[in-house]
C-alpha cells in the first residue's frame, strides 16, 4: 500500500494521526509526517483516516506496478463530451506532471496510445519527502513512489532521454537513436538541481545536490555515517529543509545565504528575517549575505574545508549546494520553441510557444518546466516549482489536449507550496514575490503562529501561513476576489494596530534573462524572431 499526503490541501487537523498512529504522526501542532508505504496490517486504519480527514488530502493506491493493468480502469468521458480524435499522445518526463497527466488522460476517455518516456529509470516517485522524511531515515529512498488511484494502460519507456524534437516530422529523438512518433505532445521534463559551479570542487566527496531518489539515497548514507560540520549552500527551501533534518539528527551545520535571509527569494527579506531566527533558535550557524569562495579536498580527493566570503574558513566533511533548480530544456534546443532558462513558455491553455511567440496546437507543457502567463499576476509569466502547481497543470494540460478548442481550461489555479522545517509547517498561496508590502495579519510572529498577507499596490496577492494553515483558503479566496490590502478590521486572531511593512522581495529577473531577442525581416509575413543565447 502507498499513501501520499496533498499537503497543499493539508490544514493539519490531525484526524489521520488519531486514527492511524503508526503511519501519521503531527510534529508540533501542524506539521504533518507519515510513513509513505505502510505495512498492509494498517490498511483498514488509513482507509479510515482517508475517508476521515476533513479536506481530503490522503490519496491511497490501488495497485503499484508498472505494466498492464489487472483490471483496466474504466472510461468517462470529459464533462459528458467525447475527447476529441488526437492520434498518438506522447509525455516525455514521468514523473508527477507525467504522470498525473497520464491519469487524467485516461480518467477523461482517451483511448489512444500513450507513452511515457523518462530519462529516470524509476517509476514515478515524489521528491518532497527526499528532503524531509527520507533523510530522517523514516522512509527509504527508493520508497517513495507516487500512488495511484486506478492503474491505465500506456506504453513506459524509462530510463530513455529525449535528446531532441522535431516538430515539422512530429517525433520525440531517444538518446538511443530511437525516434518517437506523436499527434500530440506534453512537456513535463521538470527541473534538475543546480551544480556547484566548479566542477573539480563539486566532485570532491563529501558535496551534494537533492533533487532525485539517488541524490537523496546518498545524502542519506553520508548524515548516517555522523559527519563532522555540515555545509548547506543556500537557505531557499530545500537548504532549509536539509539544514532542519541535519539538527534534528543531531549534527552540527552551517547555512550560507547569498541574500539576506533564508527564503528571502520567496518570501520576502521581512518573512525571510522571521525564518533566520528559527534557524538560529534551532542551533543552525546561519551566515547570511555570505557566499562560499572555495571548496577544498584532501590528497584523496574528500572534502574538509570551505573558504567563506566573510574570511572565515570552517572545517565541513559534507557540503550541500542547495542553489535552486535548472530547467531540463537542452533537448529542445533548436526545435524552435520558446524554451530558455525559466523554463518552456505557453499559454494559460499549456499550450506551448515558439519563439515567434506564435502558440502551438499539438505541443503542450506542465510542471516545473512550464513557464505560463497568469491573469491575477497582471499576466506576468510564472516559472514555479510547487508540487500543487505540477498536478493542477498536468490536468488542465492533459484535459486540453483532447478537447475541443472552446472546451478548453485555462490553468489560472493560485499558486499553493508547503514547507516542514525546524517542526513549522510553512505554507502559501498566490505569489509573495508580486508584493511590495505584507502584514502579520493573524497570530504571533513571537510564537511563530501566524498569518502573513501581501499585498500590490491596494490589492491583497498572497498569504504565507506559519503553522495556520487552517487561513490560507481564506485568503485564497480574498486574492481570487481582489480583496483589498491591507485585509479588513474584524478577523478572527487579529494582532491589534496592523503594521505595514516593507515585503522586500528580490528583484524580479527579466524573462529574456540569458537570451538576447533578435527581430529579423520587415513585412508581417516574414518578421521572425530569433533567441540567440549566452552560454
Ligand atoms: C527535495 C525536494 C523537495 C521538495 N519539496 C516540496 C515541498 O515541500 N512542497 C512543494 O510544493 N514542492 C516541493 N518540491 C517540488 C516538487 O517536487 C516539484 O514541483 C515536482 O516534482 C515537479 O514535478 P514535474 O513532474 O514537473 O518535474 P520533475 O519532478 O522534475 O520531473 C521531471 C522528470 O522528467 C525527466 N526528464 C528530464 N529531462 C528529460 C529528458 N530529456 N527526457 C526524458 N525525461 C526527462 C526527469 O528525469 C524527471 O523524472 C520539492 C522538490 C524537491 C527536489
Amino acid at each position: 500500500m502507498r499513501v501520499v499526503v496533498d499537503l497543499t490541501r493539508c490544514e493539519g487537523y490531525g484526524q489521520c494521526a488519531f486514527l492511524a498512529p503508526e503511519v501519521f504522526a503531527m510534529r508540533r501542532s501542524e506539521a504533518l509526517m507519515y510513513e509513505l508505504h505502510p505495512a498492509d496490517s494498517e490498511r483498514t486504519r488509513v482507509l479510515r483516516a482517508a475517508a476521515a480527514c476533513p479536506v481530503q488530502a490522503l490519496v491511497v493506491d490501488q495497485v503499484h506496478t508498472l505494466g498492464r493493468p489487472a483490471k483496466a480502469a474504466p472510461l468517462k468521458p470529459a464533462n459528458g463530451k467525447r475527447p476529441v480524435e488526437v492520434g498518438r499522445i506522447v509525455i516525455v518526463g514521468a514523473s508527477l506532471a507525467g504522470l498525473r497527466a497520464a491519469a487524467t488522460l485516461r480518467r477523461e476517455g482517451y483511448a489512444g496510445s500513450l507513452t511515457l518516456i523518462s530519462a529516470e529509470p524509476y517509476e514515478p516517485y515524489d521528491r518532497p519527502p527526499l528532503s524531509k522524511q527520507v533523510l530522517t531515515g523514516q522512509v527509504a529512498a527508493d520508497d517513495t513512489a507516487l500512488p495511484r488511484r486506478a492503474e491505465f494502460e500506456a506504453e513506459w519507456l524509462l530510463g530513455q532521454a529525449a535528446t531532441g524534437l522535431d516538430l515539422a516530422a512530429r517525433q520525440v529523438h531517444l538518446a538511443d537513436g530511437r525516434k518517437v512518433d506523436f499527434d500530440r505532445l506534453l512537456i513535463a521534463t521538470g527541473a534538475r538541481a543546480r551544480p556547484w559551479p566548479n566542477a573539480a570542487e563539486a566532485a570532491l566527496d563529501g558535496v551534494f545536490v537533492l533533487r532525485t531518489n539517488e541524490d537523496a539515497a546518498r545524502l542519506r548514507e553520508r548524515l548516517t555515517a555522523r559527519p563532522g560540520r555540515v555545509l548547506i549552500i543556500g537557505a531557499g527551501f530545500t537548504g532549509s529543509e536539509i539544514a532542519s533534518v541535519c539538527r534534528e539528527l543531531g549534527l552540527d551545520v552551517t547555512v550560507t545565504e547569498r541574500g539576506k535571509a533564508p527564503l528571502a527569494g520567496a518570501l520576502g527579506g521581512t518573512i525571510g528575517a522571521i525564518a533566520a531566527d528559527l534557524q538560529r533558535d534551532h542551533g543552525v550557524d546561519l551566515r547570511c549575505g555570505v557566499t562560499v569562495e572555495a571548496l577544498e579536498g584532501d590528497g584523496d580527493g574528500r572534502l574538509r574545508r570551505a573558504r567563506l566570503s566573510d574570511g572565515t574558513t570552517l572545517d565541513v566533511d559534507v557540503a550541500v549546494a542547495a542553489l535552486g533548480a535548472e530547467r531540463n530544456v537542452e533537448w529542445l534546443e533548436g526545435s524552435g520553441l520558446a524554451a530558455g532558462v525559466w523554463g518552456v513558455a505557453c499559454d494559460a491553455g499549456c499550450r506551448a510557444f515558439d519563439v515567434n511567440a506564435l502558440v502551438t496546437d499539438n505541443v503542450f507543457v506542465a510542471g516545473d518546466v512550464a513557464r505560463f502567463p497568469h491573469p491575477v499576476y497582471e499576466y506576468q509569466f510564472l516559472s514555479l516549482e510547487h508540487w500543487g502547481n505540477a498536478v493542477t497543470q498536468a490536468q488542465v494540460a492533459a484535459h486540453n489536449m483532447i478537447s475541443a478548442e472552446s472546451d478548453r481550461w485555462p490553468h489560472v489555479s493560485l499558486p499553493v507550496f508547503w514547507s516542514a522545517q525546524f517542526g513549522t509547517n510553512i505554507k502559501s498561496v498566490g505569489v509573495p514575490t508580486f508584493a511590495d508590502e505584507v502584514v502579520i495579519a493573524q497570530g504571533s510572529v513571537a510564537e511563530r503562529r501566524f498569518v502573513a498577507v501581501y499585498g500590490n499596490r491596494g490589492r491583497i496577492t498572497a498569504a504565507v501561513a506559519f503553522d495556520q494553515a487552517m487561513w490560507l483558503d481564506f485568503y485564497q479566496a480574498q486574492i481570487e476576489r481582489a480583496a483589498p490590502f491591507p485585509p479588513g478590521p474584524g478577523m478572527v486572531g487579529r494582532p491589534d494596530g496592523l503594521q505595514v511593512m516593507p515585503a522586500d522581495v528580490p528583484q524580479r529577473i527579466s524573462p529574456a534573462y540569458g537570451a538576447t531577442v533578435v527581430l529579423t525581416g520587415h513585412n508581417p509575413d516574414e518578421r521572425r524572431v530569433t533567441l540567440q543565447r549566452r552560454h
